[in-house]
């Protein structure tokens, strides 16, 4: 799919046919790079979301317990 980006140094408009993964795309007037596409990019965002995934269960899991010790020191601490 073919796409139209600004270049961020000179701003000149311009047309980007997709890319194959590893290819960049450079402006016609002043050479920037303007468009890139990584080897994998889509296992590495795969990755990257699983992680963080994980990360947050593991946060998450730290929190609870600190919860139910609360909850356990309110019902010791109830009257008899
Ligand atoms: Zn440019």
């Amino acid at each position: 799919m073919e796409a139209i980006v600004a270049c961020p140094t000179c701003n000149l408009m311009q047309r980007v046919e997709e890319l194959e993964p590893g290819m960049l795309a450079e402006c016609g007037r002043c050479g920037s790079i303007i468009a890139r596409r990584g080897h994998d990019s889509i296992v590495r965002t795969a990755a990257l979301s699983l992680a963080a995934l994980t990360l947050y269960g593991a946060y998450t899991g730290m929190a609870f317990p600190l919860y139910t010790e609360a909850k356990k020191e309110r019902l010791d601490w109830s009257p008899r």
